[in-house]
């Protein structure tokens, strides 16, 4: 089966593809398929996701996998949550959310937060519902930025069980224990048993 895996970020890309090889599908790109990104306006990670799968989905014909992630902070009602990536404000940098997030948390000692990720299947030849998965890696906001592996809010998520952030664990830590990769190992299962 053709399917299109609706990112255009090469790394979650060869990620996605690497857990979903049991499917013996075959993937395509965005990029592949010369299809844009649409806006993203949903409330929820899930409705983000969805937008997602289904734009990719309805332009291809072929069925779609998004996702959508952030990252979701305790003290902060749960934000930057859907708004991760503009923290600091439209097109800003890792390194102005980050900033931005340890000025939020300045002498608070409730530090605890969550990666979570939502993907979702969407088959356009189908009356089936989308099927979805949810991950989550739970940590703590560092004091300050350390580490240079990773991205995103990497350097100041800190796992206290492994007394170190994540951008100091590296990328076999995180494509074992992400977020992404847990939500996409509870897809893949999903998907197995549709199959
Ligand atoms: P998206 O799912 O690619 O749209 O991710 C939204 C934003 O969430 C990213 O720009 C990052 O700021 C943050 N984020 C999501 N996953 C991660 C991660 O694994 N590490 C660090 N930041 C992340």
């Amino acid at each position: 089966m053709k399917v299109v895996i609706a990112t255009s970020n090469q790394g979650k890309l060869k990620e996605f593809e690497t857990l979903l090889a049991p499917l013996n599908w075959q993937f395509y790109s965005l990029q592949d398929l010369g299809i844009d990104s649409p806006i993203e306006d949903g409330a929820t990670f899930y409705e983000n996701a969805l937008i997602k799968a289904k734009h990719a989905a309805t332009i291809s014909g072929y069925p779609a996998i998004a996702d959508d992630s952030g990252l979701c902070v305790d003290f902060l009602s749960g934000a930057p949550g859907i708004k991760s990536a503009r923290y600091a404000g439209e097109n800003s940098s890792d390194a102005e959310n980050n900033l931005k997030l340890l000025e939020s948390l300045e002498n608070e000692t409730q530090r605890n937060a969550a990666f979570v990720a939502c993907l979702v299947f969407f088959d356009p030849n189908s009356d089936e519902d989308p099927i979805s998965a949810e991950g989550r890696l739970e940590g703590e906001i560092a004091r300050d930025s350390q580490g240079k592996d990773g991205f995103g809010y990497d350097p100041i998520f800190f796992i206290s069980s492994e007394n170190k952030t994540l951008a100091e664990l590296g990328k076999d830590y995180k494509n074992k224990n992400s977020h992404r990769a847990k939500a996409t190992k509870i897809l893949l299962n999903k998907l197995l048993k549709e199959k």
